[in-house]
């Protein structure tokens, strides 16, 4: 089977309490506390972790009044603590707030809202209250339709935190065992693979599922977030999902686009599949679907819904509760009144361009890709070898932090900035980033 799985790593960038220096009172007296209170399972960002308690727009300020740029946040999408939403959330909930069991117009309303964002195939829409109940719903969706259990992901995918998820999320390290009924694929990395990616990546996913065959398990579903963002964000060529699903379609497999990261609006498209011009069987989103609120839920083909509907019946206590869908109307009407996926579009080839002017300065700069506000920058020792730059990447990272600026990298190699900050982040504030990278990619001379 064509699996070069990477080893997958806890977590990039974690905070480590050894190596900790210079850290203020205040902080290092939270840290202990976490600690005492949370126990050891929790990570914190950065050699100097960051002590947040306000958000406007793409700044986010610190205890201090310190003023941070957000380029990494994608759930507060529209914007930290958008006063429409605010708004929306505390209405609702001054008035009444309960299950899915009675009628209530707000859930109507926003489950028609969001269907008329899909394809007129994907005609039903279920609530969860986060991503991983999405993808979990939808993987006991697909086999009671399928029949089978056979899963295909990316060799560093990440989807969720449940049991059924974390089997299926190579991200999470070695120290989280793969399911059996689990096959992995390299991403669909055009930076390593040349024109041909395309077709190979279609073919390792026929493969896997052929492998999983020869072993008695019968195809269930390819499962992809259709930016890779885990993998190291590859969103080019445009199209080439569409040979993968096929591909997948073709082994008896659903489709499931996990949009819990391109979704509402990033890539500058409403959904990050619509860039390769495929209709997915199920697309699951969370995120940014309540710009901070806990909101998640499925679309999906009615047909695929019929066997899993007579048989199981549906009940989620908080999932799509009137002051969720509340929350999620008013985000879909913020990003249609404020063009927000236009403005990724427009602000993220700005900022891709900025990047690009770098990378001809720097040559640690091996890649620069994306699509909207969805930005992979890779840093790589040798253009040639592409060798990834991780301890270098991980001293951007830091550096950029104590120039207030937010971001974090991901990739088998940890070294790929990942970009993804709020949809409303202007030209200006693309700059500020560009110009900072820059300094810190001068200073450390790369
Ligand atoms: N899918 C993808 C692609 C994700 O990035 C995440 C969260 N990082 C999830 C699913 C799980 O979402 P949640 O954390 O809301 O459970």
């Amino acid at each position: 089977m064509p699996d070069t799985a990477p080893k997958g790593m806890a977590m990039i960038n974690a905070f480590d309490p050894r190596k900790a220096t210079d850290l203020a009172p205040r902080e290092q007296a939270m840290i202990e506390r976490r600690q005492r209170l949370l126990g050891p399972a929790y990570r914190l960002f950065y050699e100097k972790p960051v002590h947040l308690v306000r958000g406007e727009g793409a700044w986010l300020f610190d205890a201090e009044g310190n003023r941070y740029l957000d380029c990494y946040n994608n759930v507060a999408s529209l914007g930290h603590a958008h006063p429409r939403v605010v708004e929306a959330i505390a209405r609702q909930a001054a008035q009444l707030n309960t299950h899915t069991r009675y009628l209530h117009e707000t859930v109507l309303d926003y489950a028609e809202a969001l269907l008329a964002t899909f394809p007129a195939s994907l005609g039903h829409v279920m609530f969860t209250c986060t991503g991983s109940e999405a993808n979990d719903l939808a993987l006991r969706i697909a086999r009671a339709h399928t029949g089978g259990e056979g899963i295909v992901v990316t060799s560093l995918a990440y989807h969720g935190v449940t049991s059924t998820l974390a089997e299926l999320s190579p991200s999470l390290g070695e120290g989280v065992p793969l399911g059996r009924h689990v096959a992995t694929v390299p991403p669909p990395d055009a930076y390593r693979g040349g024109p041909d990616m395309p077709a190979r990546f279609a073919a390792d996913i026929a493969a896997a599922f052929a492998d999983l065959a020869r072993h008695g398990i019968r195809p269930c579903a390819l499962l992809v977030d259709t930016m890779f963002t885990s993998d190291g964000v590859f969103p080019d060529p445009a199209g080439f999902l569409a040979q993968a699903a096929e591909a997948a379609r073709a082994a008896g497999a659903l489709f499931i686009a996990d949009e819990v990261q391109p979704g509402f609006g990033r890539t500058g498209q409403m959904w990050g599949f619509q860039r390769h011009g495929l209709e997915p069987d199920i697309v699951t989103m969370g995120k940014p679907m309540g710009n901070g609120h806990p909101v998640a839920g499925l679309a999906i083909r009615p047909e695929l819904l019929e066997r899993f509907g007579g048989r199981a019946r549906y009940f989620n206590t908080f999932g799509g509760n009137p002051v969720s869908a509340a929350a999620g109307r008013a985000v879909l009407e913020v990003l249609r009144d404020e063009k927000l996926p236009a403005n990724a579009a427009a602000v993220g080839a700005h900022l891709l361009a900025g990047l690009s002017e770098l990378a001809e300065r720097h040559a640690l700069i091996g890649d620069v890709r994306g699509a909207g506000l969805s930005i992979g920058a890779e840093m790589v020792r040798d253009r040639k070898t592409r060798e990834p730059a991780t301890a270098e990447t991980a001293r951007i990272v830091n550096a950029l932090r104590e120039r207030r600026i937010l971001i974090s990298a991901s990739g088998p190699g940890a070294n790929i900035l990942k970009i993804r900050p709020p949809l409303c982040l202007t030209r200006e504030q693309a700059d500020i980033f560009v110009g900072a990278l820059g300094e810190v990619l001068a200073e450390k001379g790369c």
